[in-house]
């Protein structure tokens, strides 16, 4: 990590009494893909402000290959920033704003029309250089925009929730376009959404923001696999979550008795079951007799919310006691909205989380 592009020490913006950027320390390596993820007024955007000049820090630094940045105005830092808006100059044509960049740097003519025809090839718009941006789809200005951050050839380019406006399909394909555009360039990304999907197909490395720290860093499988606390999980969409206390190999739950992965801290904690761990099958008759204190068996629960969600169908489920719970099934599978049905537990998608 020693020779960070980016690095920010203990970096602080306050407005007002409110820290919306609190004490965050940050390095991003040359070349990488960091998507900063978190919800709404988590101080995104800050972040990014911040980085490029936009917004003096109250406290810490911010460096770029070392150097710190305070005092140098945000068109010498070398970072371009892309806004969700992406504001492209609507009387100019494609050409006008690709190339605005280096003509603003005084980059030759020649040099710099050869500029604007690459970059438009790259980003799928070979030939566009003539187009009114106004006759434009969403997707296609999107990627002038996108041609445009590049054109002037930044060390770090930050991307403001850049797809936020496209719809599904068209922001799940320019997200893989994206990647493998920075890729092939070699650009440090320091990408900003509050799109967990979308966070985890561009990124090399997520940041979970939240109040203005980071909740957590990792790979996407990494915080997929093993988020840092109950806020990131709920914000990964996780909500099957309740109170355990893990002694050996299992954890006791209102849920009942659940395997844990070998490993798992012992002691009281948060407990989370990710939906692919909650296992159905029908569920037997009712005991005739009170079940026993120590009732190993299934937990019986009634299917009160089934959703189609295309490769697979999301449950929710209403224990007999404890909170509700979220399982994934297959399509074949799935229980009807009513059904009773009896759950098991796969400890590898059960994951302890602090108290
Ligand atoms: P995000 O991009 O994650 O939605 P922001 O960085 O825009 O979050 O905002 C973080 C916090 O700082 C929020 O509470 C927001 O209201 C506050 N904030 C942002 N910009 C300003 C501003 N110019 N004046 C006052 N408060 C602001
Ligand atoms: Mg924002």
């Amino acid at each position: 990590m020693g020779s960070a592009l980016l690095r920010l020490e203990a970096a602080t913006v306050r407005y007002g009494e409110r820290a919306a950027l609190d004490a965050v320390d940050l390095a991003v390596a040359e070349h990488e893909i960091v998507s900063v993820l978190g919800p709404s007024g988590s101080g995104k955007s800050t972040l990014l402000r911040a980085v490029a000049g936009l917004r003096p820090l109250d406290a810490g630094r911010v460096l770029l290959d070392g150097a710190d940045q305070r005092g140098v105005p945000p068109h010498r830092r070398g970072v371009g920033l892309m806004f969700q808006d992406h504001q492209l100059f609507p009387q100019r044509d494609v050409g006008g704003n690709v190339g605005f960049g280096p003509r603003m740097h005084k980059a030759p003519r020649e040099q710099r029309e050869h500029r604007v025809a690459e970059l438009l090839e790259l980003v799928g718009l070979p030939g566009a250089q003539g187009r009114a941006v106004a006759a434009l789809s969403g997707g296609e200005q999107q990627r002038v925009a996108l041609a445009r951050a590049l054109a002037p050839e930044p060390r770090l380019l930050m991307l403001d929730e850049p797809l936020g406006q496209l719809d599904r399909s068209l922001r799940e394909r320019l997200v893989v376009e994206l990647r493998q555009l920075f890729g092939r360039l070699g650009t440090t990304v320091l990408a900003v959404t509050h799109d967990q999907g979308e966070a985890f197909a561009l990124a090399d490395r997520v940041v979970v923001m939240r109040d203005g720290t980071i909740a957590q860093t990792g790979t996407p499988l990494e915080v997929w696999q093993h988020p840092a606390d109950e806020f990131v999980a709920r914000f990964l969409g996780f909500d099957s979550i309740t109170d355990a206390v893990v002694a050996g190999g299992a954890a006791t739950t209102e849920w009942g008795t659940l395997p844990v992965p070998p490993g798992t801290p012992q002691g009281p904690c948060r407990l989370l079951v990710r939906p692919t761990g909650v296992l159905l099958s029908a569920a037997p008759a009712p005991a005739p007799a009170p079940a026993s204190a120590a009732d190993e068996g299934a937990l019986r629960c009634e299917v009160v919310a089934r959703t189609f969600r295309g490769g697979h169908v999301a449950v929710t489920l209403r224990p007999e006691r404890g909170p509700r719970l979220e399982a994934e099934c297959a399509l074949r599978a799935a229980p009807r909205e009513g059904d009773t049905v009896a759950v098991t537990f796969d400890p590898q998608d059960v994951v302890a989380l602090p108290a």
